[in-house]
């Protein structure tokens, strides 16, 4: 019997227990520690972000950019259908409407045309995913939101590393959210990061992410007491996940070279065995970087997809599909409309990710190509 070939395998680089452990001898486990301190810095330092805050997840920094937004009742939020929940969620608990916008044909990333017809004058934001670390359309993005007043929050949860006409993406937008879930190329478990490349915004932020107070501002001795000044939560990790989550970003370079050759190994693969183009491999825009965090197929209908499914499970091989379209689901149609967005829809019913983490083998890659080699898609 073949070993099983998971869809991820969450990577240790070596470090990981040993700054856990000096991060428990300094004496202070709690949030905004050295190691918080270090992979903030890391990330200001290799990304040029004006300022960088860890979170418990990319779902807790998308609720601090809604906060930081001020989204209230009345606001319309952009977001597009093909995404995590948490990108629509984080400004629902504001209390926004969110306006669902649908994917390029090509890609599931925001289709800026589409964007054009949803923009009214209560959009307060767009919020715009680089899905499989692409980046979406920032220019014109970025151009439009100008236009109209409006701020862009990038929701950069799987786009670590990765460039748009030689900018690190989470570095264009006002605001933009990480995320180091274990399925990321750089993980700690849970974990997150907050953004803030506008001004208007840094001040705030640390009052936010520090359940309201001033606390930051008193440790950097810039008041004489810490209180209560605005709404907040707690959205601090504790220094132990920041110290894995160092560990990590210190192997960055050798972790993405990894993940680029198993992407280029199944694509080099692929593009030879379906050059009929029986079903479709992932597009990297000219404009953008491939950060490596996803491999994924499109098949022609979901029949034949969940056909595939079975029979690379039967031989052992774990391949998934991805987001439902969540302008399709239960709480939306309940509570707001049933638009149909057809790109949205197809990649709900067509998308399919295959194996991909740091520890896969090269002959592995090759029985998950041989696999689908194999297969009947007719
Ligand atoms: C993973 C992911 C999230 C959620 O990240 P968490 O850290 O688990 O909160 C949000 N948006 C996108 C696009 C994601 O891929």
């Amino acid at each position: 019997m073949k070993k099983w070939i998971p869809l991820n395998k969450p990577y240790q680089s070596g470090n990981e227990l040993k700054y856990i452990q000096e991060a428990i001898a300094s004496g202070t486990i709690s949030g905004n520690g050295i190691f918080t301190k270090k992979c903030q810095r890391y990330f200001e330092k290799r990304y040029g972000f004006k300022k960088c805050l860890l979170t418990t997840s990319c779902t807790d920094a998308l609720e601090m950019a809604a906060i930081l937004l001020d989204i209230r009742q009345g606001d319309e939020v952009i977001v597009p259908s093909y995404t995590f929940v948490s990108s629509a969620n984080a400004f629902v608990l504001r209390g926004a409407r969110i306006v669902f916008a649908d994917s390029r044909s090509d890609h599931p990333n925001l289709d800026v045309e589409h964007i054009k017809k949803l923009i009214t004058s209560k959009t307060k934001a767009i919020v715009v995913v680089h899905y499989a670390g692409v980046a979406c359309a920032m220019d014109e993005i970025m151009a439009l939101a100008e236009e109209h007043g409006i701020y862009v929050v990038e929701d950069a949860a799987q786009a670590i590393d990765s460039y748009y006409k030689g900018k690190p993406l989470g570095g264009i937008g006002h605001l933009a959210a990480f995320s180091f879930h274990e399925t990321k190329n750089i993980i700690s478990g849970e974990g997150g990061m907050l953004v803030i490349n506008d001004e208007q915004f840094k001040e705030r932020s640390e009052i936010i992410w520090e359940k309201g107070t001033n606390r930051s501002a008193f440790y950097r001795g810039e008041v004489d007491k810490y209180g209560w000044v605005d709404i907040g939560s707690s959205f601090l990790p504790s220094d132990m996940i920041a110290a894995y989550l160092y560990a990590q970003l210190e192997q960055l370079d050798d972790i993405q070279k990894r993940r680029l050759a198993i992407w280029n190994m199944y694509n080099d693969r692929l593009k030879d065995l379906f050059s009929d183009q029986k079903f479709r491999l992932p597009k990297i825009h000219k404009e953008a970087t491939n950060n490596a965090h996803m491999y994924y197929l499109l098949c022609d209908s979901i029949g034949q997809r969940e056909r595939l499914i079975k029979y690379l499970k039967d031989k052992n091989i774990h391949a998934v599909f991805h987001y439902l379209s969540l302008h399709e689901s239960s709480y939306y149609t309940k509570n707001y409309s049933d638009d149909e967005l057809v790109n949205s829809a197809y990649f709900t019913n067509c998308l399919l990710r295959l194996p991909l983490y740091y520890e896969i083998t090269e002959q592995e890659v090759n029985e998950v190509c041989d696999a689908i080699a194999g297969f009947s898609f007719s």
